[in-house]
């Protein structure tokens, strides 16, 4: 089954909005089985959007509209799929009924233009609103369908998935089963070339890398004629790129973050953690702090900002700032080794690094950051150069620094004590030769459609 996204909206257009609407929708419709080729946006014109219609059913059964139900009249959008498909609009009286409630929910007049809002083709499925005024609708000819739905997102993806889904799911023949794998420590350009040949060669399943700020996930969807099928050749595809990224893999899910798989790995091993910050001024801690159930585990956590607060809290010595400075393998690892003695907890994690935007030396540049962990063998350090601005920064040692705790509690953390990692230099490598397979491929693609 394949799909278009038609976006109305001038505000849209303009720029003054960004059409969430269409990610969500083209995100939920790959995850569903269902083939999105294009996406349009159009204003509020509603010749311009019955020529929007026309172009997209010539190429798709499916067009999903969101925007554009309201009451005014510049809100055009049922107007104009019913003036496609030649359906007269009438007033709908449990539509009618259904807004009357809403108002009356939130101790408000309705006013005569929100009728507008009741009136439908005879033929169409009227989808109720939970959350606003405008139901939204299924308009069916023949072998085409229009959806459409409401602009504001917090109505318009609570209606997508009460009633949208389970409508595209009885339209199917197959069956469609999808699952998220989530990738830390490396790349989209390495996660690519590792599986470049999956990739090129995948018909069912298919997956859809996607980069998300420091981590990947892989979405892996089959069709089948039943569930347990397509679950099958969901879970030997997930095997065989668990077995590709072994290290990096480290959970199944949309929601399940790298703090909550981390936290609750802590709970279940019974073992404590607290955080030495500098640059991160709390973030570190701030995230642990978030999961439900965090007192179990975390017992402590310190902003060491200055020079002076580094030695006076965690016993960081002179002589290691003087000599090294703040920002060095050696204060990172004093900072671990100081939190952990004065905490006794099991964990201890520090950050010392440059956020920027000021502040970098051509030895030292903004985005350095020294992550360390101590714990009761020993004590290790990594080195991160990470780019991009402060926010950025921050969060990316945030995530490195739990990403340690998960390596050092799967046993993946180097056991001599101290390693020293300088990730980015690697991944500009191959960020370089999977640009040049890129090009290669896009000029093979660019030849294949000229001949
Ligand atoms: P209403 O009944 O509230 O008028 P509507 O269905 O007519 O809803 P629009 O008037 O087109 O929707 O948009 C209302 C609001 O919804 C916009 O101001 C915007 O905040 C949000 N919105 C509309 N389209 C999108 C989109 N594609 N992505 C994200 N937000 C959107």
């Amino acid at each position: 089954m394949n799909a278009e996204i038609i976006s109305v909206g001038t505000e849209i257009l303009m720029g003054q909005i960004t059409n969430t609407n269409a990610r969500y929708l083209s995100e939920k419709l790959a995850s569903l089985g269902v083939d999105v080729y294009f996406q349009t946006t159009v204003g509020d014109n509603f010749e311009r959007l019955k020529q929007a219609l026309s172009i997209a059913f010539s190429r798709s059964n499916m067009v999903i509209l969101t925007g554009g139900l309201g009451p005014t009249g510049d809100d055009i959008t049922k107007e104009a799929a019913a003036s496609y498909f030649d359906m007269p609009l009438y007033l709908n009286d449990e539509a009618l009924a259904a807004i009357e409630k809403y108002f009356q929910k939130l101790n408000r007049k309705m006013t005569k233009n929100n009728e507008k809002q009741a009136m439908f083709p005879k033929e169409a499925i009227i989808l109720p609103n939970d959350n606003g005024t405008a139901p939204g609708c299924i308009m069916e000819k023949g072998d085409k369908a229009a959806i459409l739905l409401p602009g504001p997102p917090n109505e318009m993806v609570p209606m997508f998935e009460k009633y949208v889904i389970p409508y595209l799911k009885e339209k199917s023949r197959d069956v469609i089963y999808s699952k998220v794998l989530r990738f830390i420590g490396i790349g989209e350009a390495a996660l690519e070339e590792r599986l470049s040949d999956l990739l090129e060669s995948q018909t069912n399943p298919t997956l859809a890398l996607y980069a998300k700020e420091g981590e990947v996930t892989v979405r892996v969807s089959a069709k089948a004629k039943d569930e347990n099928e397509a679950k099958k050749l969901v879970e030997d595809m997930c095997g065989v790129l668990i077995s590709r990224c072994p290290d990096e893999f480290y959970a199944y899910g949309d929601d399940n973050s790298l703090v909550k798989v981390v936290c609750k790995a802590l709970m279940e091993r019974n073992l404590s953690i607290s955080t030495a910050e500098s640059c991160t001024g709390g973030l570190l801690g701030q995230n642990i702090t978030s999961i439900p159930g965090a007192s179990q585990i975390f017992s402590q956590g310190i902003i060491t900002y200055s020079n002076s607060a580094k030695m006076q809290y965690l016993g960081v010595r002179e002589e290691t700032l003087k000599t090294h400075g703040a920002v060095s393998c050696e204060c990172a690892k004093e900072m671990a080794q100081g939190m952990r003695r004065i905490s006794n907890s099991d964990i201890s994690v520090a950050i010392t690094g440059i956020a920027g935007p000021s502040g970098g030396t051509a030895e030292k540049p903004v985005g350095l950051v020294y992550i360390s962990l101590a714990h009761k063998n020993g004590v290790c350090v990594k080195k991160f150069n990470f780019s991009g601005s402060r926010e950025k920064i921050r969060n990316y040692a945030v995530l490195n620094a739990l990403n340690l705790v998960r390596e050092y509690l799967n046993g993946t953390l180097d056991k001599q004590g101290e390693k020293l990692l300088n990730k980015n230099k690697c991944s500009v490598w191959r960020i370089f030769i999977w640009r040049i397979k890129r090009l290669k491929k896009k000029a093979q693609l660019t030849k294949r459609m000229l001949y």
